[in-house]
């Protein structure tokens, strides 16, 4: 029998976003997850043995059932909300997400008591633009960002979200409703690379990233002109999409932030 006297937390809602997307909401049982910065993440854990579903593909590397699968994952939702929301997509091949997909409503899991991560706006000086370019789940944390208090900072922000297909961009409802709900300071770009695979096709952009960022039309659909001087960029999810776009915005004068080095470009990589 595995342990798991380790699991301290209760799904209590699953919203299936498409066949390869689910949003999660967890609530600690017995215990408060601390004030936490809008970016950052906390690790989910579920055993070994706990079963897979049905279709996922067989493990790149088996789980050892005796042990906790551990792996991190950002905070969708804000600080203020009585339950901790996760934007998640099946990776049928890996060890937790196949796991995670077969958890109903009532099930329990582990999640670190700790919220941690450097992908926040703290470094950002309230007058500057923000640019918040995401890949499939890269969403995440700016869902989060934007239900705490991003909206209500001087400089603009434009919401940039990439995906395969349409059905894959969570959240595009509530941006769409931000947007509205803050014209003139959300702008929700999203765009869509597969579009030959559209059942009903796709009327908005469907270019990479790089190639949006380079065209000058950009700049008046989000209405500034990012600057290295007015404007920071976040970049979250696809690994080789964090490579190539910081590349670009470094020959664009655009500096990488560290912690010993103040920069305008900021990444996370999933
Ligand atoms: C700071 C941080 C925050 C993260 N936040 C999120 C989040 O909000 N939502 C989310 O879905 N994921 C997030 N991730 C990724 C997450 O931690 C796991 O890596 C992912 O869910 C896969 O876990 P797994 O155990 O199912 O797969 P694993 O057993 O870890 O196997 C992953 C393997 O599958 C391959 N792979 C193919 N497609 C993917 C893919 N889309 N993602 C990952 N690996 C892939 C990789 O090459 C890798 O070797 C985050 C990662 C980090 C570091």
């Amino acid at each position: 029998m595995s342990d798991k006297s380790k699991y301290n937390s209760v799904i209590t809602q699953l919203i299936q976003v498409s066949p390869t997307m689910k949003i999660i909401r967890v609530k600690p049982d017995q215990w408060e997850l601390p004030p936490f910065k809008a970016g950052q993440f906390v690790v989910l854990g579920l055993m070994g043995d706990e079963p897979r579903i049905p279709d996922a593909d067989p493990e790149h590397k088996p789980a050892d059932p005796d042990k906790l699968i551990r792996r991190a994952y950002s905070i969708a939702s804000s600080s203020k909300d009585d339950y901790v929301e996760f934007y998640i997509s099946l990776v049928k091949s890996g060890q937790l997400t196949p796991r995670l997909f077969n958890l109903n409503v009532g099930d329990r899991l582990f999640m670190s008591q700790k919220p941690t991560g450097m992908f926040t706006l703290d470094s950002v000086p309230e007058d500057q633009n923000l640019i918040l370019f995401a890949t499939g789940t890269g969403i995440a944390p700016y869902m989060s960002m934007l239900r705490s208090d991003a909206l209500h900072r001087q400089g603009k922000i434009a919401v940039v979200h990439g995906a395969n297909n349409s059905w894959d961009l969570g959240y595009m409802s509530e941006l769409r409703l931000l947007e509205r709900f803050f014209p003139g300071k959300l702008v929700y770009y999203p765009t869509v690379t597969q579009p030959d695979k559209e059942p009903a096709g796709w009327e908005g952009d469907t270019r990479f990233f790089e190639d949006i960022w380079k065209d000058p039309a950009f700049k008046d659909k989000i209405g500034f002109d990012p600057k290295p001087d007015n404007t920071h960029i976040f970049l979250c999810g696809n690994p080789n999409m964090i490579v190539s776009m910081k590349e670009i915005l470094k020959a664009d004068g655009f500096k990488e932030h560290t912690k010993r080095e103040p920069g305008q470009i900021h990444a996370e990589e999933f």
